[in-house]
């Protein structure tokens, strides 16, 4: 099924491509008759010439000059038509791709937000309405007020981020400049993530006492998504891979996963505010679309870079380079 976006983008494109061609076939047509009518004039010119016994060499050649110097005026002003209508379709185009594609963006944006506010607030409805309603053990109080606090914990990082998207994008934004004891956050971060899914194999290589300027929650930021996104799009029976060394003076962090992998067309678009691969209706797994986002513009505010590249045999691996 096609989404609304390619809907939208093959109307567009019909569209536009049937007003260029028709364009162009008016202009070809207003040259082919100027050319007629030029010829016309001459021939008219000419045999009212051979009526006068008079008739000059000289008269007929600068009948003929006119119409030469006509046919190349009409071919000047064709072209520059043309160039003139081509520059325009050529921006008219590319600004059109660009709202279509923000639209969609902004489509899949409110799907996925709407999704990610409400399964959190639904849940904790839940046990806060269970807590009150009905008689507990401590215990399951205990584990009901747990669940509520994590969703709250979901709802304040999925804020935050928001919040945090807005703030990177203005000019003035600058990263807190402390030292970061990347090692140390990185083992901290990764050990979380054994905690929380212990099901998962883990293959941590971390190189012990590499540090660098910053500001901590957002790298911190930066290695949790990337494991979270590892985790989450790699079945549960595949390794994701955590490794920290440091190369030619720079840091390298590499998380890798044995998933579907992404598509090479899809490598830079994934660090799209909002870009989620695959359509919204059909994906299962949670997400915004702003985790690498995020991640890029962090890496890029302390003068870092993020990339992907494929795994073998598959799955994806995400370098960041400080
Ligand atoms: P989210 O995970 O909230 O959707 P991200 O910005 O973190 O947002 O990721 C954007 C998209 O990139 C994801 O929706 C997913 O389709 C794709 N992606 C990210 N990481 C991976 C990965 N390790 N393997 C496969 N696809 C990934």
């Amino acid at each position: 099924m096609l989404s609304s976006y390619q809907k939208a983008s093959r109307q567009f494109g019909f569209l536009f491509w049937t007003l260029l061609v028709y364009i162009i076939a008016a202009l070809i047509w207003w040259f082919i008759s100027l050319e007629k009518q030029n010829r016309d004039m001459t021939e008219l010119r000419l045999s009212r010439l051979s009526y006068t016994a008079s008739a000059q060499a000289s008269q007929v050649s600068a009948i003929l000059d006119q119409q030469s110097r006509n046919t190349t005026k009409y071919i000047a002003e064709g072209v520059t038509f043309l160039v003139l209508i081509l520059i325009g379709a050529f921006f008219v185009h590319r600004a059109m791709r660009k709202q279509l594609r923000y639209v969609a963006l902004q489509r899949n944006f409110m799907m996925a937000i709407t999704h990610e506010l409400k399964t959190p607030i639904a849940a904790t409805r839940l046990s806060v309405e269970t807590l009150l309603y009905r008689e507990l053990k401590t215990e399951q109080q205990k584990k009901l007020l747990q669940s509520a606090l994590a969703e709250t914990d979901r709802l304040n990082t999925l804020t935050s981020n928001i919040l945090l998207a807005s703030q990177l994008e203005e000019k003035t934004f600058r990263a807190a400049h402390d030292t970061i004891h990347v090692s140390e956050i990185l083992l901290k971060i990764s050990g979380d993530y054994v905690r929380r899914f212990p099901e998962r194999t883990m293959n941590i290589q971390i190189e012990e006492g590499l540090t660098m300027q910053g500001d901590v929650v957002l790298v911190e930021m930066v290695f949790s998504n990337l494991i979270e996104n590892a985790l989450k799009y790699s079945p549960r029976d595949k390794t994701v891979g955590v490794k920290l060394k440091k190369e030619a003076g720079h840091i390298l962090i590499m998380i890798s996963d044995e998933g579907t992998g992404i598509p090479d067309s899809e490598k830079e678009k994934i660090f799209e505010k909002f870009y989620r691969m695959g359509n919204e209706d059909t994906r299962r797994a949670k997400g915004t679309g702003l985790g690498l986002y995020l991640a890029r513009k962090i890496a890029a505010a302390h003068h870092g870079t993020i990339k992907v590249k494929d795994n073998s045999p598959s799955g994806s691996i995400f370098t960041v380079q400080f």
